[in-house]
């Protein structure tokens, strides 16, 4: 029997409060908690057997050695790998993508050749391609996906050719939730001869996992989505395949013997964990996959997928709620957007932690997928063996009550009418950066807690000078940030290197930061704006550590771009002089 009370008591996590209310966590896709039985296991190693593996003829080492090896029968056994040697420890699916990408892509893609992703991959099944087709002059090729976030199989046959060297598609995508026929993309790839990889993150915590039956030739896994320790992974692949493709790092325990004139390499699958590994890591993944076969998947399944249609049911009665990724077939995971009123994913999350409720929200290291969905990020709830249907109820009444909220706050704004030829910039709020950012330190300072730090960040934004809609140009874009952020400048009329600007975005919390930058550089000298140091400023306010890196790599950009201008406008004046 599959009981979600009993199997919560082994996640000792689960038991902690954010903010007064109990924690509620959704956001499993990014990475899953570990069990007691794993952590356990990692202090058992590092207590009792922590030493250098393949190496030492003393006790220990040989002990380690042997949890490290058996870890590797585990993971063969759990993906169906016809051999352990097959398996490869990674720190995750990145690593194993990078891995294959860069040894098979080195040693097999020529000019011309053809790689072929889908249009919901992860950064990490995009890029190392990228990389690896500007050396060798491959070429990617994309199938596409239709609205629902399904992949066009047709379009992909139309795709492949004697070209096609290798298919690298997602097996359940992270940001849409889609399941793809992975079997019958290998099937199809095999048919013009090309190999195919999968990337199995968002899948083996939640299915069995039979890298035989699907037919692919490389399969790869991180283990902290498996309930497992960070830094570790594995990557499976052919026998045949891995000991054609040349190592991916150079260095110790992946040689059988080294002089300055040539290197025998060490047989699989050393040849590819070149230096010490993530012993305990792969220790620790061995038990998470004692653990998740103790409770059985076929247990884990049902509960999963009860969860998965709960939350579609749930979610989609909410006004103003819509999913992207409806496809038929879908694991658990569930994007959205709410869109009347419309409120930036980066708003909802914020709010959602306050209520104790951890989502992700951006755009899942997905960008083009986000593309074609034609929006830039969403809310994502993902879900794991310990989560209930009361989980979802909280998600849900949350979601209610922040759209509620912001309906009436909405009702309540001001309408503010465009103005096509008035631009309004704002006056400098004191004689100099540093003065402004004194001001600011002091009214924070009287702030007590975070949650009185960001209500104030809020209601600065919202007294955010209107930005008109035809400065919001795609120049004017600010990227890198996790909402839509505009930014303008000019040379304040009358002075000699005045900047002058204006930004908006579509989240208000980074209006609030924009309104704190504007606060300090607004009107003030170019020179003064170049020097000031606004990094150590956001720390004075406490804001560095609330404010999540997407978030503050947003704030990068925006002040890289305020330097950028300011840097003209001083060298001008310099030139003038
Ligand atoms: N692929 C998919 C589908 C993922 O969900 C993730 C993690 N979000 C990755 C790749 C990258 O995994 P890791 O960061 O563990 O290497």
């Amino acid at each position: 029997m599959f009981d979600v009370r009993t199997i919560r008591d082994d996640f000792p996590i689960l038991h902690t409060r954010v903010r007064g209310k109990p924690l509620v966590y959704l956001d499993n896709a990014a990475t899953t908690h570990k069990p007691r039985s794993v952590i356990d296991r990692v202090v058992r190693y590092y207590e009792t057997e922590n030493a250098n593996i393949h190496r030492g003829v003393y006790d220990l080492s040989q002990k380690a050695t042997g949890a490290y090896e058996q870890a590797r029968e585990k993971v063969a056994r759990f993906l169906n790998a016809p051999e352990p040697a097959e398996v490869i420890f990674t720190r995750g699916t990145t690593e194993g993508i990078n891995l294959v990408a860069s040894s098979f892509g080195r040693s097999v893609l020529r000019a011309g050749d053809e790689i072929i992703l889908s249009a919901m991959e992860h950064h990490s099944n995009i890029v190392p391609w990228q990389l690896i087709a500007a050396q060798t002059g491959a070429l990617i090729r994309v199938i596409p996906m239709n609205d629902a976030g399904e992949l066009m199989l047709d379009e992909y046959q139309t795709l492949l050719s004697g070209r096609t060297k290798i298919v690298s598609v997602v097996h359940i995508s992270n940001s849409l939730g889609t399941l793809n026929d992975v079997r019958r993309i290998t099937q199809l790839a095999h048919q013009v001869g090309a190999k195919v990889l999968i990337d199995g993150a968002q899948w083996v915590a939640h299915h069995r996992t039979d890298v035989q039956e699907i037919g692919c030739d490389f399969y790869v896994f991180s283990g902290h989505k498996l309930y497992g320790p960070t830094g570790s992974g594995a990557l499976w692949g052919r026998r045949q395949l891995l000991d054609q493709m040349p190592p991916y790092h150079g260095g110790g325990d992946m040689i059988e013997s080294v002089t300055f004139e040539k290197t025998a390499y060490a047989q699989l699958p050393n040849k590819f964990e070149a230096g010490t590994p993530n012993i305990a890591g792969a220790i620790g993944l061995g038990t998470a996959i004692d653990y998740i076969r103790s409770l059985g998947f076929e247990n884990l399944e049902p509960h999963e997928a009860k969860l998965l249609e709960y939350a579609t049911e749930t979610l989609q009665k909410i006004r103003g709620l819509r999913i992207v990724g409806t496809a038929k077939k879908k694991g658990g995971v569930i994007s959205f957007v709410i869109e009347d009123p419309p409120l930036s994913s980066l708003d909802l999350g914020t709010r959602l932690d306050h209520e104790g409720i951890a989502v992700r929200t951006g755009h899942h290291c997905c960008q083009p997928a986000m593309e074609r969905m034609g929006i830039t990020a969403t809310a994502r709830a993902s879900f794991a063996l310990y989560n209930t249907l009361e989980d979802v109820d909280a998600l849900a009444a949350a979601v209610r009550k922040i759209v509620s909220e912001e309906s009436g706050r909405k009702a309540k704004a001001p309408v503010v009418t465009p103005s096509r030829t008035v631009l309004r910039f704002p006056e400098p709020a004191a004689a100099s950066p540093q003065a402004a950012a004194d001001e600011l330190i002091e009214l924070f300072d009287l702030l007590g807690d975070w949650d009185d730090r960001y209500q104030q960040i809020i209601a600065l934004g919202e007294k955010l000078p209107f930005m008109p809609p035809e400065l919001k140009t795609e120049p004017n874009r600010v990227r890198g940030c996790m909402s839509t952020v505009h930014l303008f400048a000019r040379r304040r009329p009358g002075t000699d290197d005045g900047l002058d600007f204006l930004a908006d975005s579509d989240a208000d919390i980074v209006r609030g930061l924009i309104a704190i930058v504007e606060r300090v550089f607004a009107g003030q000298s170019a020179r003064e704006v170049l020097t000031f140091d606004i990094e150590s400023f956001f720390k004075r306010l406490g804001l560095d550590q609330h404010l999540s890196m997407g978030r503050r790599n947003g704030l990068a950009s925006m002040i890289q771009r305020i330097r950028a201008y300011a840097g003209a406008f001083a060298a001008s004046a310099a030139a003038a002089t």
